[in-house]
């Protein structure tokens, strides 16, 4: 039973691009020895141990110049990546000579990879169903350890197992009206098989009611938080970035609205990966204080689901800092009270007043205190049911997976309906197949190539 007569040998540079102390260029498909063979000197790739690292050059066939000094990886099949022949070369001479070993594997006939060809061959192949090569994807592009874990644990193929028994468990119940369509004379046959079709839709109901509980932090985990930070200009808002982020990116200075940020968009904070909205609009761009805020701030707002107002504790509330707690009354938000480390001058009473339940956490960030707070607070806002992500604790995370199983729980009502109403078996019968043919497209057990290209098109290169 040959994998990998149906496809053509592929390849690609499987590490991001740009210059870096390694490239690796994948190579994979059933003539991967035959094409590196004239390229490489050292031992016959073809006759080494599989899952073995070999030390050679690259060379150009034609001139017999040495291209590279490489570390080749050789892999055969069906125990790799894609259940192809894998060869990985490891090379160090930087983005030329990467190009160039890349070109002579195509001149000896290898195509260009498409953008994640590598893990639709490994699910073509049988190797992953699709929402573990989605995995792929969101373990490529994970923003912090927690979101690792989630993608790590789809990879596992737990979704898929969980999906794959309501299926099965959707299966037995068809069989079992299909029994009774072809005894209909039977009586007690009818009104055993729709009580089976029920109960099967209620449990498959509150698995799937389950999972989608799960969506919410799933996105979070995703996508990360969106998270503004607004306040005055000069309260600290750059230092508490700078905070955040662990390390001086964005640049801080004495004079109010002189400061200059080139800051990363994410920033992990005790696993959740905050998404910061409009970091440009942190500071002001003109001389005029009162304008700054107000506008910019509440699209900034609007947009978010955290805001972090800072507030400056050695200083009077502001009409401003007063507007900004009006804006955000609606929100998911903190307080921070800011300077504690100078003498107090903003009333505590009024404030507490204005921020009703939300929680207020005084720091001085010069000082280094109440951070750690701060981090803590934003965790428990997001994660306070906590979140296991260990073996066997599924969560969905992906939008096309919440789609479908919306989908599901809808036909699955139409089901329930159907039986209330007296509908026929066979008519409800329709509406089970319909649920399980939708959950069947998140693992790709009944997939549309079109999908396919639009899911893989996503990957990077090389993937
Ligand atoms: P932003 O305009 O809101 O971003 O404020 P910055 O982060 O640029 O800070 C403005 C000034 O306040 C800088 O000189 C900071 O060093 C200073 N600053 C920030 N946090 C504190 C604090 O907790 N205590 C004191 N005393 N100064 C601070
Ligand atoms: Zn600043």
């Amino acid at each position: 039973m040959s994998t990998t007569s149906e496809f053509d040998t592929i390849a690609a540079v499987a590490t991001p691009p740009g210059e870096g102390g390694i490239s690796i260029i994948r190579i994979s498909g059933e003539r991967t020895f035959e094409i590196v063979a004239p390229l490489f000197k050292g031992k016959s790739l073809a006759d080494v141990a599989s899952h073995t690292i070999n030390y050679g050059h690259i060379i150009d066939p034609e001139t017999g110049s040495e291209v590279d000094e490489v570390m080749a990886s050789v892999m055969r099949a069906p125990k790799t990546y894609t259940r192809e022949d894998v060869v990985e070369i490891n090379c160090h001479g930087g983005l030329m000579a990467t190009n160039q070993i890349l070109q002579l594997i195509l001149s000896q006939g290898a195509r260009l990879a498409e953008p994640g060809e590598f893990t639709k061959r490994a699910f073509l192949n049988g190797r992953i169903d699709l929402s573990q090569a989605e995995a792929v994807m969101d373990l490529i592009r994970a923003k912090t350890d927690r979101s690792m874990k989630v993608a790590l644990n789809q990879l596992d193929g737990n979704l898929s197992r969980l999906i794959k028994h309501l299926r099965q468990d959707i299966l037995e119940v068809l069989a079992q009206v299909e029994v009774n369509i072809d005894y209909p004379e039977y009586d007690d046959v009818e009104t055993m098989t729709t009580k089976l079709l029920l109960e099967k839709a209620q449990e498959v109901q509150a698995s799937i009611t389950q999972l989608l509980k799960t969506a919410k932090q799933g996105k979070v985990l995703r996508d990360g938080l969106a998270t503004a930070i607004v306040g005055r200009p000069n309260v600290g808002k750059s230092s508490l970035l700078n905070e955040l982020l662990h390390e001086d990116k964005a640049i801080v200075t004495d004079v109010a609205g002189t400061t200059r940020d080139v800051i990363e968009e994410y920033v992990n904070v005790g696993g959740v990966p905050l998404k910061l909205v409009d970091t440009a609009g942190i500071h002001k761009t003109d001389d005029t204080v009162e304008k700054i805020g107000v506008e910019r701030s509440k699209k900034a707002i609007a947009a978010a689901d955290l805001v972090v107002l800072v507030l400056n504790a050695s200083e009077p509330l502001t009409s401003e800092d007063r507007q900004l707690l009006t804006d955000m009354a609606d929100e998911k938000r903190i307080i921070i009270l800011n300077k504690t480390d100078l003498p107090l001058q903003l009333d505590l009473g009024e404030l507490q007043q204005l921020a009703g339940d939300t929680k207020i956490i005084q720091t001085s960030i010069l000082q280094n205190k109440g951070v750690d707070q701060l981090e803590a607070e934003i965790s428990h806002l997001f994660f306070d049911v906590g979140i296991e992500t260990g073996r066997g604790n599924v969560m969905v995370t992906n939008a096309r997976h919440i789609g479908l199983l919306n989908q599901a729980s809808q036909a699955l009502d139409d089901v329930m309906n159907g039986i209330a109403a007296g509908m026929p078996v066979d008519l409800v019968q329709i509406d089970m197949t319909r649920c399980w043919n939708l959950l069947g497209e998140i693992t790709g057990d009944s997939y549309q190539d079109e999908l396919l290209d639009q899911l893989f098109s996503q990957f990077c290169v090389g993937k």
